[in-house]
């Protein structure tokens, strides 16, 4: 088995597939390993790390050679993976919805297209899930932002000169992103609220030592749902949520929304008109801005000033933390391809009735075969 990993083209993207760590374990397992030159070098990963953990790194067309595997972070251009062995397995986030052309064309050149990003949500997954390794980055480093672009300091301080008071901090969406954003702000010494549409999330609020807000007369999502995801809220439901964030949110400092519903645009939380009622010099960071945005104004990969408030449409922040990103997203392949793994065969066999195939599987004998993708 001759696995490849390929360094990543598009603008802006920092982030590599494989780590040293992750070719010695491919490695152990039986597998060589080839990594195109310069992959690691946004993670700050050296061509000469790879060869010493094992691998052989050469250019595109080198690595690609007899490869049965390719490992990447985003989809490449289907024309630049010539010369992979014929059914090779292609495996990152390769947003099938997004690129369903490019999709097709993997088919048609007989890769085996694995999207990670539609590993299904369950125990069993946990340690293969990108959106959660990444998702968890993004969600400390909006804080991070916040605090760069907020003129005051977040913690409260006794000193000589006076007191300075906390920065009041809430978080809107408490997935797997807010629920670092909350502890990454409660670490640095600020107020945090938060909210959420499922009623789960109380108790996850409160374990961080944040305070829940929460729409108390019209009933929420109980429970984790399919999946535990969040669905589009009754007409009723988001009447009484913006009348309870009109109230809260002219009391803050920093607000963080990171509110996503699988499948639909972002629901829209902050208005204009609540965003003039907040204090001058506020900052609102919002994760959701590529998926339309949570906030009214919002322009994605930008910060904009809207009634003395910054908002930062943020765009993929795990991007900007490549070392930390690279190695989670690599584990995360490592984890699924490795549970696959026969030993005898020397290679993974995934079975066609496993829920992680079935969830990620795009293309198979030239086909797209994925349901969502019909
Ligand atoms: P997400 O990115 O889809 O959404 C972020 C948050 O926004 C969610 O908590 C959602 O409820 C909330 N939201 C949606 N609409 C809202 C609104 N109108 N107002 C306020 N909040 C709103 O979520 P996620 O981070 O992917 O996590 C979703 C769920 O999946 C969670 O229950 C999480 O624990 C679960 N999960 C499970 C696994 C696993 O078992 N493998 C892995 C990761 C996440």
């Amino acid at each position: 088995m001759k696995i490849a990993v390929i360094k990543e083209s598009a603008p802006g993207e920092t982030r590599c597939a494989a780590i040293p760590e992750t070719v010695k374990k491919f490695i152990a397992l039986g597998a060589s390993v080839a990594v195109e030159g310069g992959t690691g070098e946004h993670a700050l990963i050296a061509d000469a790390d790879f060869e010493a953990a094992g691998a052989a790194v050469g250019s595109r067309n080198e690595v690609l050679k007899a490869a049965d595997a390719i490992l990447c972070v985003l989809g490449p251009d289907p024309a630049s993976l010539a010369g992979a062995a014929k059914g090779a397995l292609l495996i990152g986030a390769l947003d099938p919805l997004g690129r369903r052309d490019a999709i097709q064309a993997y088919a048609k050149a007989g890769l085996e297209a694995l999207a990670m990003e539609w590993m299904p949500r369950i125990s069993r997954a946990q340690s293969m899930d990108v959106l959660s390794s990444q998702s968890n980055l993004a969600g400390y480093k909006a804080v991070i932002e916040a605090a760069d672009a907020f003129g005051r300091a977040f913690p409260m301080m006794m000193t000589a000169a006076g007191t300075i008071s906390p920065a009041k901090v809430f978080v809107m969406g408490v997935g797997v992103a807010g629920l670092q954003a909350i502890a990454t702000a409660r670490r640095m010494g600020a107020q945090v609220s938060a909210t959420d549409v499922r009623s789960a999330t109380r108790e996850q609020i409160l374990s961080l030592g944040a305070k829940p807000v929460f729409v108390e007369n019209v009933a929420g999502i109980e429970g984790e749902g399919a999946g535990g995801y969040a669905t589009e809220m009754s007409p009723e439901y988001q009447k009484t949520q913006a009348e309870l964030v009109s109230s809260h949110i002219a009391k803050q400092d920093i607000v963080v929304t990171t509110a996503l519903i699988p499948g639909k645009p972002a629901p829209r939380l902050i208005s204009d008109a609540q965003i003039a009622a907040m204090r001058a010099g506020s900052i609102i960071v919002d994760l959701a801005a590529e998926a339309g945005g949570n906030v009214e104004g919002c322009v994605a990969g930008q910060s904009v000033r809207r009634h003395d408030v910054t908002i930062i449409g943020a765009g993929n922040l795990a991007r900007s933390l490549p070392a930390d990103a690279s190695a989670l997203f690599a584990r995360n392949v490592y984890n699924f391809l490795s549970a696959f793994w026969d030993k005898d065969a020397g290679k993974p066999v995934l079975p066609d009735d496993d829920e992680l195939v079935k969830g990620t599987r795009l293309t198979h004998g030239g086909k797209l075969v994925h349901e969502r993708l019909g």
